[in-house]
């Protein structure tokens, strides 16, 4: 990249050293979620902590902080991506310049050591265990607010870190509109003479082995256009995404033997976080305009392969044979429509991972109300097994019988992430609002019938992709599709989808 300031260029050069230590620590955070013996949890939380503390040191350099403030003061000359960058770079160093180091090193090693204990908490289905860790981490994210500091709420700062701009107020606006309409579609759906449970699709206990599923995921991936040779498929308890450098993007998945759709819509998912890191343009390369821009602008990348292509009813049919060669005991007799309905079956669920596209933002309502009341202490955390039941009723309708299925099941509180899952839901909402335009451009139901799914990749390099992070969310989704953010769009796909399948 040229740049058209000396003082900016040396500032960047000085912030490679930081994403290189970043991109370090993420094989670390990559390993423990993959790899790592349960008894290396404290030196693991160690060697993290280390190389954060490098980092914050980095920040906190006397000559690194001179050039920013230098930079910031003087932004007018700058070129368009240059603006960019210091905006970037300016929202990041909100955490490094007004948290003190000490809380960011103690937070990274608490959330690194809580990640053994919420797995094995989880296994053994013992809230308990995980507690003591949880409410560290809950009171080292109000330390972190305060420090970044807010208006008038606090759970606001905490959103701003992983999409900016982004507030409690909006996110029950989104919640307030959505919560009656899906609701609705829900009952209307469970209505229809055309629904099916479960059990009427696939009867009996059956088994798909694990390695069949690999396989299956792989050719999907592949044909999703993600790079091998950047990136690689493992498996972990939750699966997710890492940037480990620009060109080693690596994703991870599930298998469960009794369910041949997890792994599946698992490695589509991730793959769509996966592609989006992959089709950066290579210019920004270690510059804060690498890699996608905010959380909820990623997931609709991931939202989108998951569910406009990988649950749509094209793509399925163009799937079945090949499901039916992996599994032809299993699902040699199931025809196109059976597999439709298996991938969109919409009912209340307990797991957020596994819940269908109508239901899936009542658990994230729930999540954000959770989040909300506890950092604002409206609630103890030493409640919340019972007020997950509580609200599960309340959103979902049924109730966990195990804390494995309630308040235990995501991994992101262990990782310290509060404020991080409303970003689901406004990735639901961004992915439609891309799909439209992209239907604009092209006929995604024959593309899909074909499995030519490189054409859409295409466009989706062209038009979201390679700029990386140098629009914000809101001028992204302007650019691409005309509007702001709707969620109509996101409600009006639910119907004519579902419409569709269930003759509604
Ligand atoms: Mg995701």
């Amino acid at each position: 990249m040229i740049f058209s300031n000396p003082k900016l260029k040396k500032l960047i050069e000085k912030y490679r050293q930081i994403k290189l230590l970043g991109e370090t620590r993420a094989i670390l955070g990559w390993d423990l979620n993959v790899n790592l013996p349960e008894k290396a949890a404290q030196e693991r939380a160690d060697q993290s902590a280390f190389l954060t503390d490098l980092m914050v040191d980095r920040w906190l350099d006397p000559e690194f902080k001179k050039l920013f403030e230098t930079i910031v003061s003087k932004k007018e000359n700058l070129t368009k991506e240059e603006k960019a960058m210091v905006r970037n770079l300016e929202q990041s160093a909100k955490f490094y310049f007004n948290i003190p180091k000490k809380i960011i090193v103690e937070f990274d090693e608490t959330t690194s050591k809580a990640f053994m204990v919420w797995k094995k908490a989880k296994q053994e289905n013992k809230f308990a265990d995980f507690l003591p860790d949880l409410k560290k981490i809950i009171k080292l994210n109000q330390i972190i607010a305060a420090h970044l500091g807010f208006k008038t709420n606090p759970y606001d700062a905490l959103l701003d870190l992983y999409e900016p701009e982004l507030t409690s107020k909006k996110c029950v606006q989104i919640f307030d509109h959505l919560q009656p309409a899906l609701t609705a579609l829900l009952a209307k759906i469970q209505k229809s003479k055309d629904y099916r449970p479960e059990s009427d699709l696939i009867s009996g206990v059956l088994s798909y082995p694990k390695s069949d599923q690999r396989q299956l995921s792989l050719f999907v991936l592949k044909k999703m256009g993600y790079d091998f040779a950047s990136g690689r498929l493992d498996v972990s308890p939750h699966p997710f995404t890492t940037e480990l450098s620009r060109n080693d993007i690596r994703v991870t998945t599930w298998y469960h033997e009794n369910d041949f759709r997890d792994s599946l819509t698992a490695a589509m998912h991730e793959g769509g976080h996966g592609l989006y890191e992959q089709g950066v343009d290579t210019i920004y390369n270690s510059t804060p305009l690498s890699g996608g821009v905010s959380l909820g602008i990623h997931e609709s990348q991931s939202r989108f392969w998951e569910n406009q292509i990988g649950r749509n009813p094209v793509f399925l049919k163009f799937l079945t044979p090949l499901l039916q060669a992996f599994y032809p005991e299993q699902l040699g007799q199931a025809g196109e429509e059976t597999i439709i309905k298996l991938f969109n079956l919409v009912k209340p669920s307990l797991i957020r991972v596994e819940a269908d596209e109508v239901t899936y933002n009542l658990h994230i309502a729930l999540r954000f109300q959770l989040e909300n009341d506890l950092i604002n202490e409206k609630i103890k955390p030493k409640d919340l097994p019972s007020l997950w039941r509580e609200k599960t009723k309340q959103f979902l309708g049924i109730e966990p019988k195990t804390d494995r299925e309630g308040v235990l099941q995501d991994v992101h509180w262990s990782y310290g992430d509060f404020g991080y899952f409303p970003t689901y839901a406004l990735g639901n909402l961004y992915a439609a609002q891309f799909t439209r335009a992209m239907e604009k451009d092209l006929d995604l139901k024959q593309l899909c019938a074909k499995g030519e799914l490189g054409t859409i990749l295409s466009w989706q390099r062209e038009k979201i992709h390679r700029h990386g992070s140098l629009y914000w969310p809101d001028q992204l989704v302007k650019k691409v599709t005309g509007e702001e953010l709707k969620a109509d769009y996101f409600i009006e796909y639910l119907q004519k989808k579902y419409g569709e399948i269930y003759d509604l």
